[in-house]
């Protein structure tokens, strides 16, 4: 048996007593080391998530070590340490053919959820394309920082960086400060950044973001454009402010979503004289996945501060409603310690 958190109505998880999963063909069993609660499972315990049932197992960013391998399973060592992303392609179908890969329909279809408990079993086209071992030297709660850089490597493979001189990092949360590190390694662009909180404001600095305007101070300057603007706030007024923003000719990168059916008017002038770019950015493929590892293997990024502390499973309640009131970035949640 096994201790599993289980997300069971809006603002409620609860812990379980669950048999541990037997893997089936393909599939991979981990001892789970650390699972990342963070802006996504903020939301989906506050309203639901459509990509996460309720009631029903909870977590989807982790690291582990390999507990047992089903039939035919890739070719892991029982106790090697591993990490991974939570969702992998189909490779078969019309969008995978034509090479978009994150926007499969069957991207989701055999998720890892269920990070936030002891053990955790990895569906087998992720156990195939999306699992790798894990250096030694990595920590386990920085390994599982992997699935949100493939969704940062994704948005920074979309932009056309010729011409950009002056870069706009808008809400400095996870991703935003994930943005920060790695856009040197993109562009020699000025990078500056706008977020909510004094914290998250002094992180951007910390990352070469400068300046860094508080928005809870007052707006941005208002002659400030930018050729490029990662939108990172996923809200609507964040959606306006980046398309504001962007210089003539610039790109404005989409990157927090909002829920379906959220209207979003743009000045049609701005589209087609000034050539504003409006680029929608979701999700990841296998390929930036792989380029994530390599940044991640890489090192020379500062990845303590992005994770605010670590937390028993049994507090894993605690740790959502400290991120629902903007207290911390994302919390490490260690199934095993006693809490
Ligand atoms: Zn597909």
């Amino acid at each position: 048996m096994q201790t599993a958190a289980y997300l069971v109505a809006p603002g409620r998880v609860e812990l379980r007593r669950v048999p541990v999963p037997q893997p089936g063909p393909g599939r991979v069993l981990l001892r789970v080391e650390r699972a990342l609660a963070g802006g996504t499972d903020r939301k989906a315990f506050a309203r639901g998530h459509p990509m996460i049932p309720m009631p029903g197992p909870f977590g989807h960013r982790y690291a582990g070590t390999v507990a047992a391998l089903g039939d035919g399973a890739p070719p892991f060592e029982i106790g090697q340490p591993v990490m991974g992303v939570h969702s992998a392609p189909c490779l078969a179908c019309e969008l995978c053919r034509k090479g978009r890969w994150h926007l499969c329909p069957d991207v989701m279809r055999e998720k890892v959820l269920g990070a936030f408990a002891q053990y955790l079993c990895v569906p087998a086209p992720v156990a195939r394309q999306n699992l790798f071992p894990r250096p030694a030297g990595l920590a386990a709660e920085h390994a599982a920082l992997l699935e949100p850089m493939a969704c940062v490597v994704h948005g920074l493979e979309l932009i056309d960086w010729r011409g950009v001189e002056r870069v706009l990092v808008l809400g400095l949360g996870v991703m935003g400060l994930l943005f920060a590190q790695l856009l040197p390694r993109y562009t020699k662009a000025e990078r500056a950044g706008a977020g909510r909180r004094a914290e998250r404001v002094a992180l951007g600095r910390r990352f070469g973001l400068a300046p860094v305007w508080d928005v809870t101070a007052g707006p941005l300057p208002s002659g400030e454009r930018f050729d490029c603007v990662l939108e990172c706030t996923g809200r609507a007024d964040g959606w306006r402010e980046a398309f504001d923003r962007a210089a003539p000719g610039g790109q404005v990168l989409l990157f927090g979503g909002l829920p379906r059916g959220t209207a979003c008017t743009v000045d049609s002038y701005r589209l087609h004289y000034e050539e504003v770019r409006l680029l929608g950015c979701f999700h990841f493929s296998p390929r930036d996945v792989a380029k994530a590892r390599e940044q991640l293997l890489a090192g020379g990024l500062e990845l303590a501060p992005l994770v605010s502390g670590c937390l028993p499973l049994s507090r894993l309640g605690e740790a959502m409603r400290r991120l629902g009131c903007g207290e911390g970035l994302q919390y490490a949640i260690d199934p095993w310690a006693v809490g």
